[in-house]
């Protein structure tokens, strides 16, 4: 068949694809797919990256939906790996980021006004690393879709709703990395609104700091209170970072408050993050705790395996960084907890490897993160047996062939849960749980979907991810 024809049969295949698939493996997997031929019913595109040949095949169904559905017929569905192309994709993406950086350097130096320069720099100099914290280094998965949403919504528009915007979560899950990434943006789309970024930490020292001078000398008492108070108070847009540190300090809260009071009413953004939900708080006055939750609430859970690979494949392409497919599954399923964990391992690899010039396969990397095998307390046995007890039912009901409703809820449960949680393959969870690695496959999937609607499953599984780990 002609190249054209197969192209636009893919251009249309990708118009259906780009609603049914969620955006990040649309996005990372499947839009960089080249079509490639169309012979004898089977429509093969081809990848350049290795890791998409995995992925993909979990979608294998739905691309050939979607083919059939636009050729009117059954056809097959083929991806292949392609070393040229693997190599021409690197080379536009390195091209692609040193413009990108030099522009936004080069922006920054002309466009900027020094006030707004001072905002950006002042944010850059209080926390380190940021100009990586943008929304375009983010990874979007089903873990932080939602607080991805209106952090974008919230810098698109600051002020104008979310206000204040809430954003909590555990350690290293990226709540600092969304914040400033409002920042950024604001600051770089908006450049007459004044941003400004603080820790609660300084917060606190800031105020003692200010309380303090103001006692040196008698009559400084109000001048150095009002200078505070003015810093935060001028601002366009205020973000806090771990505002949990203020908990039960009640100078700082009366402070906090009456600054949100000033801000909130003037029209001006706000944007926390902590790590527990305000009804968490509980040293802390209603006041302050209402004002906390008065505008919207936004939490950030732990990223699936998906999401984790997605995140490792974004490391080593930024990092121009080579990695198989199994180093990635495997580190995504080791550090299951925590991104700067895993982003941790990352940097210690590719640092490792690089200074000794030895490949990066998985027995290597076992031995660089000290990966002992005995040591490792997630197994799919202990798994299932967690996953049994908590639905009150045995562990060989779970691996049987028992159809009731409960039991087969228990298993999908634990098998989405081996698949997370440990690094084992498809194949040898199939082994544990009496099953074909096609029937593991599917469970696991559906899991997946399912927990982007269904709160109770939700809540299940993030229960038993915390009983597995105690
Ligand atoms: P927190 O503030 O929640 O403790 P951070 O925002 O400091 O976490 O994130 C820890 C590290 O993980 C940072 O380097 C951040 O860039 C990275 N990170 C977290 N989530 C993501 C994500 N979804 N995509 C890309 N990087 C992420
Ligand atoms: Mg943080």
């Amino acid at each position: 068949m002609e190249d054209e024809l197969i192209k636009k049969i893919w251009d249309d295949v990708l118009v259906i694809l780009k609603d049914t698939i969620m955006a990040t493996t649309y996005e990372t997997w499947i839009l960089p797919l080249v079509p490639h031929s169309f012979e004898d019913n089977c429509f093969c595109v081809l990848s350049g990256q290795n890791l998409a040949i995995q992925i993909i095949q979990k979608h294998q169904a739905q691309i050939s939906k979607a083919l059939s559905e636009i050729c009117k017929r059954d056809v097959y569905f083929k991806v292949l790996y392609d070393e040229d192309l693997h190599k021409k994709l690197e080379k536009e993406r390195q091209k692609v980021k040193k413009e990108e950086e030099k522009e936004f350097i080069k922006n920054l130096e002309k466009k900027l006004n020094p006030s707004k320069f001072d905002g950006l720099k002042q944010m850059q100099s209080d926390c380190k690393l940021n100009l990586k914290y943008k929304f375009e280094n983010f990874v979007v998965g089903s873990n932080n879709k939602f607080a991805y949403a209106v952090a974008a919504a919230v810098a698109k528009d600051p002020g104008k709703q979310y206000n204040p915007l809430f954003i909590y979560g555990g350690s290293g899950l990226g709540k600092t990395h969304l914040l400033q990434a409002i920042g950024h943006d604001i600051l770089f789309k908006k450049s007459k609104l004044k941003v400004k970024y603080i820790k609660a930490e300084e917060f606190i020292n800031d105020l003692v700091n200010s309380i303090a001078k103001g006692m040196d000398k008698a009559g400084d008492k109000n001048k150095k209170m009002n200078e505070f108070r003015n810093k935060y108070r001028c601002v366009d847009v205020l973000l806090i970072d771990d505002i949990q540190l203020i908990e039960g300090k009640v100078r700082t809260e009366e402070e906090m408050f009456n600054t949100f009071e000033s801000l909130h009413n003037s029209g001006k953004q706000i944007v926390f993050t902590s790590d527990r939900p305000p009804e968490k708080f509980e040293n802390t006055p209603d006041r302050l705790k209402t004002r906390f939750q008065m505008g919207l609430l936004a939490d950030i859970q732990v990223p699936d395996l998906e999401t984790r690979m997605a995140i490792l494949k974004k490391l080593s392409i930024d990092n121009n960084i080579r990695m198989s497919s199994d180093v990635i599954e495997f580190l995504a399923s080791v550090y299951n907890k925590n991104v700067r964990e895993l982003e941790g391992a990352f940097n210690t690899i590719s640092a490792y490897t690089s200074i000794n010039q030895i490949p990066i396969t998985v027995d290597i990397v076992k031995k660089i993160i000290n990966f002992n095998e005995k040591r490792k307390t997630v197994t799919i046995d202990g798994i299932i047996d967690i996953v049994s007890s908590f639905y009150n039912i045995s562990p060989e009901d779970i691996k049987s062939t028992n159809r009731a409703a409960k039991t087969a809820y228990a298993r999908q449960a634990a098998i989405y849960l081996a698949k997370e949680m440990t690094a084992e393959s498809f194949p040898c969870i199939g082994e544990h749980f009496n099953r074909k690695h096609t029937t593991i496959m599917y469970s696991h999937q559906k899991v997946k979907t399912d927990l982007l609607t269904d709160r109770h499953l939700s809540q299940d599984i993030k229960e038993l991810t915390e009983k597995i780990n105690s």
